[in-house]
């Protein structure tokens, strides 16, 4: 099989050795990459119950067939560890540059294990290793650690680090590359932290090669014509136009969960992004698509900043989340998020549900240090940022999530919590979209947009993968089977290792039969999609052997007792809640089809 080195670099950062170890071929053809394989070492190297800022905790970077290629939307990497945010299976992904550089460095999987007695970075070039001092890297911030790296060794290098997030454990910390780019959820910043491991540079030489270049060019052109009309709108706006059709649909979350509809959505809308802070295009390694908007304030309280982004999740998150209406203001948290390490949607949550609680009463002035918490706020919300990341007064206890900040304060506070397994949802209200309620609720990650994406279809009244069946997004039961086959098909994407944006539901580019073709054609296999379906199935039980193994029973696949109790206000979805009853039918459904029996425990045996 071509497009694959089939060798795994271990990293023990307690003994500083590491080896290389070779990939079965068998392996390679059972997970294909990234999340499968991800999830098969993490079943079979990680211990059951590890603390997950422990040493023994494991982070498995993975790549899959297509990386090392200029392929649209096959710049990715995978990182999968037990996540310290939630306690069960973190995995994220990152574009830009690493992934490829991984793979043309000769290696499919890097392992980091262990604890390094002081502060350090890896560099890998090619084939050779070594572990050097971080310490004059340590409490620097994503963008000067990357700048100095650079200058230091190589202006070829790629780096992945953390910034002061990470090393001061923040549960959601996020490890950074080329200063935009981010594994962003679940808190692998943090597990890095832990090791003491600051950076990973990495240079590769090698190159990779289709096994059948004729058929992989076909697909490789079909992409780069539909990426000029279907995928038009990402080139000219990124992801940004999201927020105003959420609005418009009555479901952006507001005012931490509120309400569906921000009324001053217009000044944070991708044309005012356009108009007034966009430079410029950003891309992932070889992909034309260049989604990424290179942003910079050019007046007022921030000029001068400069970000990639913000994205629609950062438009939402410290934008209709904590009811701000500056875009200037949202470029800036948006960079010291990116600067300090830390993943925006969780950030904007926390910050947004200190303010809720505040509001309410729930929180005192004295319990905040003296800051009077205020939706609109950005001020506020600013000088909150660098005290997460510094773990100083109260951001000591934000910086530990929602789901523990609401512990902490207890009583009316755990009813308002917005989180699914203590991950922060993302732009996406389940009571004006049902669907996301299930699909929030068995994200195996925590709540989770990525995993079946079966917002898209809801929203443009279509189904994923039949073009002709209608889908209501108000409606529950009927919606099942659909996010089924989503989940499995995202499984496939992330074993793959694809951007999403080239395989998005309803419109592709690639759907079943197009990603099956290109594995045909990367590797010179010949499966047909049935095989890949079984494939995709196989891993998501297997990461749900994983979750109940770490405890994960049926309570923990409900989506926040909010969405039931609490009528969503404004906007075209007004009055609407999630039914309970209704929910309790898709959860039974769900488990009936994975096979699972009531308490969500599947057969299968590891
Ligand atoms: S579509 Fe955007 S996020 Fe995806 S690989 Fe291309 S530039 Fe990166």
């Amino acid at each position: 099989m071509k497009c694959y080195n089939r060798r795994m670099l271990r990293v023990d950062l307690t003994k500083k050795r590491f080896f290389v170890e070779e990939i079965r071929d068998e392996d390679l053809k059972g997970f294909i990459g990234g999340k499968g394989l991800g999830i098969k070492i993490l079943l079979e190297k990680l211990g059951k119950n590890v603390s997950p800022l422990s040493p023994e905790n494991l982070l498995v970077f993975a790549v899959g067939p297509v990386e090392g290629l200029t392929f649209p939307g096959g710049a990715k990497a995978g990182v999968f560890f037990k996540s310290p945010l939630t306690g069960v299976f973190g995995e994220s992904y990152c574009g830009g540059t690493f992934g490829p550089q991984l793979k043309l460095a000769g290696y499919d999987v890097l392992i980091v294990t262990g604890v390094s007695d002081k502060p350090t970075y890896l560099k890998i070039f090619d084939g050779e290793v070594e572990f050097k001092d971080a310490s004059h890297l340590w409490g620097r911030d994503a963008y000067e650690t990357e700048d100095i790296i650079k200058r230091d060794e190589d202006r070829r290098i790629q780096v992945a680090c953390i910034g002061p997030a990470g090393e001061n454990l923040v549960r959601f910390a996020c490890i950074n590359n080329v200063k935009g780019r981010q594994f962003g959820r679940c808190g692998a910043g943090a597990v890095m932290g832990s090791k003491r491991l600051k950076a990973i540079a990495i240079l590769g030489t090698g190159k990779i090669e289709p096994e059948n270049f004729e058929e992989y060019n076909r697909i490789r052109e079909y992409l780069l014509e539909k990426s000029k009309t279907i995928l038009k709108s990402l080139t000219e706006y990124g992801t940004a136009p999201m927020i105003t059709l959420m609005s418009k649909a009555g479901a952006l979350p507001t005012r931490y969960w509120r309400e569906g509809e921000f009324e001053e959505v217009e000044k944070i809308s991708a044309e005012t992004m356009k108009k007034n802070v966009v430079k410029g295009n950003r891309a992932c390694y070889g992909c034309p698509i260049a989604c990424g908007k290179f942003s910079r304030v050019e007046s007022g309280p921030f000029a001068g900043v400069e970000v990639e982004g913000p994205e629609f999740e950062t438009l939402y998150s410290f934008g209709s989340l904590c009811g701000v209406g500056n875009l200037e203001a949202i470029v800036k948290a948006n960079e010291v998020c990116d600067r300090l390490g830390m993943d925006t949607i969780s950030a904007g949550n926390v910050v947004a549900f200190a303010i809720e609680c505040f509001e309410r009463g729930i929180l005192g002035e004295e319990a905040v240090g003296g800051l009077r918490l205020s939706f609109g706020d950005w001020e506020t919300i600013l000088k909150l940022l660098p005290k997460i990341a510094y773990r100083e007064g109260f951001g000591d206890v934000l910086a530990d999530g929602v789901r523990e900040v609401a512990k902490r304060i207890g009583g009316e506070a755990e009813k308002l919590a917005v989180h699914v397994k203590g991950l922060e949802p993302p732009a996406y209200d389940p009571r004006g979209i049902k669907a996301k309620a299930l699909a929030y609720a068995i994200s195996s990650r925590g709540a989770c947009h990525l995993r079946h994406f079966v917002h898209r279809p809801n929203l443009v009244g279509k189904h994923a993968f039949k073009k002709d069946v209608a889908v209501d997004r108000f409606s529950h039961e009927e919606q099942v089977e659909m996010i089924v086959e989503l989940e499995d098909f995202y499984t496939l994407v992330d074993t793959m290792i694809l951007c999403r944006f080239v395989c998005l539901p309803v419109i592709g580019p690639l759907l079943w039969d197009e990603v099956t073709r290109l594995y045909n054609a990367l590797t010179g296999l010949n499966v047909k999609t049935e095989d890949l379906v079984k494939t995709a199935v196989k891993i998501n039980q297997m990461v749900r052997v994983f979750n109940v193994r770490e405890g994960v029973t049926r309570k923990d696949d409900y989506p926040p007792e909010r969405f039931y109790r609490e009528p969503l206000k404004k906007g075209v979805a007004d009055g609407h809640v999630v039914e309970k009853e209704r929910f309790e039918g898709m959860l039974n459904k769900y488990y009936r089809i994975r096979g699972w029996d009531r308490d969500g425990k599947p057969s299968l045996k590891v």
